[in-house]
């Protein structure tokens, strides 16, 4: 139920231990129920959006960067949670030993533009890293900022501003990326430090820059049950998971099933801004159809003589468009109209003559052959 609060079992002391219920003593109104069970729901509904987001490549795949080794390596995704205020120090940012950073090193395109791991660039990471640099600067006195990056893309309405003002706010960006993070100190100045080794490819020099913290700006990557849910829809996923829009430019928000549409980062990497503006264009497809109140379907569809149908299936695995289901009692298939297409598979496939196409009958076109044969 949106706005309202459910209870984490894996955190909760009663749920873990059968003792506590302190809310359930102090709710006012009596809201708090333990013997509550999950059930499963079902709703039937006419138009679907997808919005089921992203995940963050897993750092230990780059083991150069020491993830996990090194307990001062953050993801971006933990940074973010500790400026946060209402994040696990209260925005306070500080090293896992509770110490108070002189220097921290943000590192852009972990795994994104790299053919090793992610082609694609995750276009947010450029901006939340200088974020994140501003925030240091406004929260820690004295913390310096060194920012790799390979290249600046600050593409939006007033970014190119945002990172001009860093500049001025004595933030070091270092344009070339870390090959290495490593603790082998080489003088005293290193001793407990992370040392970033890279190229700074502005003055052609192998740089060591010793830091307290670390932040790898990760890739964005499709989440793994992305490919599971988009048999489940009908939609397709392209070669980085991500589900892909029915047109890249004419139909961004339409997936290739009627009445399934998409938005956000499911579909690719974007910021807030654009996820916003692609779920308003969603809705308002989705509107669109409620406001109509029925569909035009294709003319040109699909169907199955029952009698003829052996049940044997062959067009529920073939069908693209998830049209084609099977009646077990019947042991009969049977194409939903508003979801065929009219592509014709099916009825190339069925090996019983069972599944024709309206308009395009053998009888039709026999005739139209004799038709033109006979000018
Ligand atoms: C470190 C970091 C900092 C960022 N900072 C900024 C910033 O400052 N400004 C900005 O504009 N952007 C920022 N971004 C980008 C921003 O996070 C994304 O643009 C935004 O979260 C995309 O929204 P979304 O709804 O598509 O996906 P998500 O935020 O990932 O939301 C998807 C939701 O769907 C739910 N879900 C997934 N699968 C299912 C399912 N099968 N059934 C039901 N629910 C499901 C998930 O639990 C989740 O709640 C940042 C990203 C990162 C990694």
């Amino acid at each position: 139920v949106p706005n309202k609060p459910v209870i984490d079992r894996a955190l909760c002391q009663y749920f873990k231990n059968g003792k506590c219920r302190a809310c359930e003593k102090f709710c006012g109104p009596g809201a708090i129920n333990f013997e509550d069970k999950d059930r499963v729901e079902e709703y039937e509904v006419g138009t679907i959006i997808l919005s089921t987001g992203y995940d963050l490549m897993d750092a230990t795949t780059i083991s150069e960067y020491g993830y996990k080794r090194y307990p001062n390596v953050f993801t971006s995704l933990e940074f973010e949670r500790i400026v946060n205020s209402s994040g696990p120090t209260g925005g306070k940012i500080q090293t896992r030993d509770g110490r108070e950073p002189r220097s921290i090193g943000i590192l852009h395109c972990i795994g994104s533009r790299d053919k090793n791991y992610c082609e694609y660039c995750s276009r947010v990471c450029c901006m939340y890293a200088l974020k994140f640099a501003h925030l240091v600067k406004e929260k820690v006195r004295d913390c310096e900022v060194y920012d790799f990056y390979i290249d600046m893309r600050c593409f939006g309405k007033g970014y190119e501003e945002f990172y001009k003002r860093l500049l001025h706010e004595g933030v070091n960006f270092i344009r070339g990326k870390v090959a290495e993070i490593t603790d082998a100190a080489l003088d005293p100045s290193e001793e407990g430090k992370l040392i970033l080794r890279a190229e700074d490819t502005m003055i052609g020099v192998v740089r060591r820059v010793p830091v307290d913290m670390v932040v790898l700006c990760l890739a964005m990557v499709a989440k793994p049950e992305a490919r599971t849910l988009s048999h489940l829809f009908s939609c397709s996923v392209g070669k980085d998971g991500f589900f892909t829009e029915k047109h890249p430019k004419l139909a961004p928000v339409s997936t290739a099933t009627d009445g399934i549409y998409i938005a956000g980062a499911c579909q690719g990497p974007k910021d807030i801004p654009d996820t916003v503006a692609q779920a308003g264009a969603a809705a308002a497809q989705v509107l669109s159809l409620i406001q109509r109140g029925e569909v035009e379907t294709e003319a040109v569809t699909a169907a199955i003589v029952e009698e003829l149908c052996s049940g044997c299936q062959i067009c529920v695995g073939l069908c693209p468009y998830g049209a084609i289901t099977y009646n077990k009692e019947k042991n009969k298939t049977a194409i939903n109209e508003a979801l065929c297409k009219g592509c014709g598979t099916c009825v190339a496939a069925c090996p019983s003559g069972a599944a024709y196409q309206k308009h395009f009958r053998d009888q039709q076109i026999y005739a139209e052959i004799q038709g033109i044969l006979a000018i």
